[in-house]
């Protein structure tokens, strides 16, 4: 199945969000064919516009929750909105698209005997009694809160990876992506990295939810990126779980005042109710990585957060960015925009 030396063919699915558009750009630099499937929930064209015109690119509208024939080597399976104010603007699509996606493109692999990883997440581990978070936690998740779509959903298909594995002999990788951050989130994302820039540079309030004392671990893209394409790669290779992230914590109230820092704003802090079941603190423990494929991480946060807010003033001077008053919040829930693509289940509204 490979083309010649180490060049494969790769699907990776949600291929047009935020880390998919990434990955997509660091596989083609590898010297890989890409197929990026995405159904353009989240995603945008513009995320991957700029690989359009690369003969080993290529470019498919699909939703994963529906069969996909191709003939692949490899599976990077990120397709799932991962913002909360998206992924509970349909819950119910949400845990299909986990669930039915994960059974698809494991059916997939299957057949082709591709090695597949599964971008899982921090979620699995809900809100976690032991800290920092070892792989071996198995975590305190609610299986009936509006967060349950995505934690269960990803729960579960962590739970078919591994049966798969087990019973069909699938090669699989089982990521567990803990917050990550950087250039081409969408400004109307609704996550708190995002959210906080967008507001610092228009001037809006900043708005921390609850008393801002919750925790959160903040991994910057190209980090996270480097970890996946090590995963997969690794060899001898093994299924994991391995979490992926940034083991430096911060609350969310000094998250809140560096933005505010390193952009200078004039925006002042304003607390709204916290959501439900919002984990209280996030931090993983990242010594597997390590020693499985000598991964760490190198961009600190303020690096990582300066790279970010550069890219976000690109699109405020570009008059990309969202109206006042329209950045994503989790009260109403503004569901995603999509400058470029096309609507599939929420009305975009960019
Ligand atoms: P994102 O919302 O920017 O990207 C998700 C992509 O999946 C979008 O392009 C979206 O259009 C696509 N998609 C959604 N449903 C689909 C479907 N049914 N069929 C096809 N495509 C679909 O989010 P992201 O931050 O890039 O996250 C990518 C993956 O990484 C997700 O699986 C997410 O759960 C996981 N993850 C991300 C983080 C993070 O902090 N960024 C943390 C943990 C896990
Ligand atoms: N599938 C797919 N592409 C393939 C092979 C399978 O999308 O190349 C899907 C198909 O929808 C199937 C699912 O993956 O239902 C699970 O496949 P599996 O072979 O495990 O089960 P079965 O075909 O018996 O349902
Ligand atoms: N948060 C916040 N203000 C915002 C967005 C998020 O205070 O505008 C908080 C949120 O309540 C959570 C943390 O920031 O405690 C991280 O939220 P995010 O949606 O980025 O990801 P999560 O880790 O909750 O999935």
């Amino acid at each position: 199945m490979r083309l010649y030396n180490n060049q494969r063919r790769v699907l990776v699915t949600g291929g047009a969000g935020f880390l998919g558009s990434h990955l997509c750009e660091r596989l083609l630099a590898r010297g890989h064919e890409v197929l990026c499937a995405d159904n353009f929930f989240t995603g945008t064209r513009r995320n991957i516009e700029h690989l359009l015109g690369d003969p080993r690119f290529e470019l498919m509208r699909h939703d994963v929750t529906l069969p996909l024939y191709v003939e692949v080597d490899q599976i990077y399976n990120l397709a799932c909105p991962a913002s909360p104010v998206h992924y509970q603007h349909d819950p119910v699509q949400t845990t299909k698209t986990s669930v039915h996606g994960a059974i698809n493109m494991l059916g997939l692999a299957k057949r082709v005997h591709a090695r597949i990883l599964q971008a899982s997440t921090s979620e699995v581990y809900g809100d976690p009694d032991v800290h920092p978070q070892p792989e071996s936690y198995w975590g305190k998740v609610n299986p009936i809160g509006v967060r349950s779509c995505y934690d269960e959903g990803k729960r579960c298909a962590e739970t078919l990876f591994f049966d798969y594995h087990r019973q069909h002999g699938v090669d699989i990788r089982v990521a567990r992506i803990f917050n990550t951050y950087g250039p081409r989130m969408h400004p109307r994302d609704g996550r708190v990295v995002s959210n906080f820039i967008v507001q610092a540079l228009r001037g809006d309030p900043i708005t921390v939810y609850g008393d801002g004392l919750q925790t959160r671990s903040f991994c910057f893209v190209d980090d996270l990126v480097e970890g996946l394409l090590r995963f997969m790669e690794a060899e001898p290779g093994a299924p994991g779980p391995v979490n992926i992230g940034n083991p430096g914590e911060f609350t969310v109230r000094e998250l809140a005042e560096e933005v505010i820092r390193l952009t200078g704003s004039t925006s002042r802090i304003a607390f709204a109710p916290l959501p439900s079941d919002d984990p209280m603190q996030r931090r993983p423990d990242v010594r597997l990585a390590r020693s499985m494929f000598g991964w760490e991480p190198h961009i600190q946060l303020q690096e990582g957060l300066r790279k970010t807010i550069d890219y976000f003033d690109g699109l405020l001077s570009a008059g990309e960015l969202p109206p006042a008053q329209r950045s994503a919040r989790r009260s109403g829930v503004v569901p995603a925009a999509s400058t470029g693509g096309a609507t599939v289940h929420a009305p975009l509204d960019a």
